[in-house]
């Protein structure tokens, strides 16, 4: 493959705490009047553009700035029908309990396997449009072992970061036999689904009648875990509880949603930095009305957050991180760049990669390009379509961003 020399990029934010010459003010890594070079689908080379090497192809993008590309950690793209009658409902002030996702799980059961595929791509093209270049998807609208092995067969073609969710909520069919449902998630449906997988997750959440207890999420996940899948928790959503206590026991990479909790849960968090990321998803929140995390408490005592979609046709029907990334400013007390590298190098983190969400030689080409000089239009300007994807390979130069 030909290399590419990516040049005219008024800012770039790389995430590189190791970069040198760049402003590392607020960890971003800043570099302006830089040069990336990309070759077989790695960085080759990042600095100014004064010293770039010669490469076989020259893409000029024209005053832009240059940021890694979204890694979106938190996502249930597999799913079929249509709940934009609840989401009108609870806008009326209906409650949300988890209990509208019996109406998914009807839905992608009925769907046949080339109507999900179509479904899932047309997703993901959606969030590369928007510069989301690494997605995770959940499966969980199956909720029988063949459904769900299936809707990860179908995840797995188009990411490597699968995660297997059979613990979303109890199935209405087991919903007097919720031991017989544990015990099928652990078993025949953990061996049908664990070659697709690499992580398992579990919706644990005493406030919800259909979600799964302490008790019901430690065994799934240890189930999981001695099937060789990494850990991610769906914890303290609607209410305060075990969730995030047992993800930091367990040493889960992630634990998810984090909106209510104690002072304890914000300590064992910080202990546990390192290995447990708090990934932030308010788009929910915007989506259901509810109140934001505090993700200012977080940072401020040493937390290590993400920032992630969760795009699911109930609670958050959204599959765009620059709005979660101006939601997260705007709603929940981080400063753009918090907000950005949360977004970037802490979702990496929660998905234990480093060679995504960071810009530099040896990690993946994974590049989005705004239409502005500044990662900061990202926020000053909310709901403007200015984050794409940078594709491999130079097509066409960039026409010059207006002044
Ligand atoms: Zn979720």
């Amino acid at each position: 493959m030909p290399s590419t020399v990516f040049t005219g990029i008024a800012e770039l934010v790389t995430n590189d705490a190791a970069l040198d010459g760049a402003d590392h003010t607020e960890h971003l890594g800043c570099l302006h009047d830089a040069a990336v070079v990309v070759q077989d689908g790695l960085v080759a080379w990042v600095g100014r553009a004064a010293q770039a090497p010669p490469a076989d192809e020259r893409c000029e993008v024209g005053g832009r700035a240059v940021v890694p590309g979204f890694v979106d950690s938190h996502s249930h793209l597999v799913f079929a029908g249509d709940r934009s009658a609840e989401f009108a409902a609870r806008m009326s002030g209906v409650a949300y309990d988890g209990g509208g996702i019996t109406s998914s799980v009807n839905a992608t059961r009925a769907a046949g396997d080339d109507e999900l595929r179509a479904l899932v791509a047309a997703r993901v093209a959606e969030m590369r449009a928007q510069g989301t270049t690494t997605v995770e998807i959940k499966s969980g609208y199956g909720l029988s072992v063949e459904d769900e092995a299936r809707s990860l067969r179908i995840a797995a073609e188009v990411t490597s970061e699968t995660t297997f969710l059979g613990a979303h909520v109890v199935p209405l069919e087991f919903a007097d036999r919720r031991a017989d449902y544990v015990e099928m998630v652990t078993g025949e449906m953990l061996a049908a689904c664990a070659p697709h997988a690499r992580w398992i997750d579990v919706f644990c959440e005493p406030h919800s009648p259909h979600a799964f207890t302490e008790d019901e999420a430690r065994v799934v996940l240890c189930a999981g875990r001695d099937a060789g899948l990494g850990l991610r928790v769906h914890g303290n959503q609607l209410g305060y509880g075990p969730g995030v206590r047992l993800a930091v026991e367990l040493g889960a990479a992630s634990v998810d949603h984090c909106t209510f909790l104690s002072d304890a849960d914000v300590e064992q968090l910080a202990a546990a930095s390192e290995s447990t990321v708090a990934t932030l998803l308010p788009g929910v929140e915007f989506s259901t009305r509810s109140p934001y995390p505090n993700a200012r408490r977080l940072l401020d005592s040493g937390v290590s957050i993400a920032l992630a979609s969760d795009c699911n046709p109930g609670t958050c029907y959204s599959s765009s991180i620059p709005f979660v990334l101006a939601l997260a400013v705007r709603e929940m007390g981080l400063t753009p760049a918090e907000a950005l590298v949360a977004a970037t190098a802490g979702s990496a983190k929660s998905l234990r990669r480093n060679d995504i969400g960071v810009i530099r030689a040896g990690g993946r080409a994974d590049l989005t390009v705004l239409d502005a000089p500044s990662y900061l239009h990202l926020f000053y300007r909310p709901g403007v379509p200015i984050a794409r994807v940078l594709e491999p390979g130079c097509r066409a130069d960039h026409a010059p961003l207006r002044p």
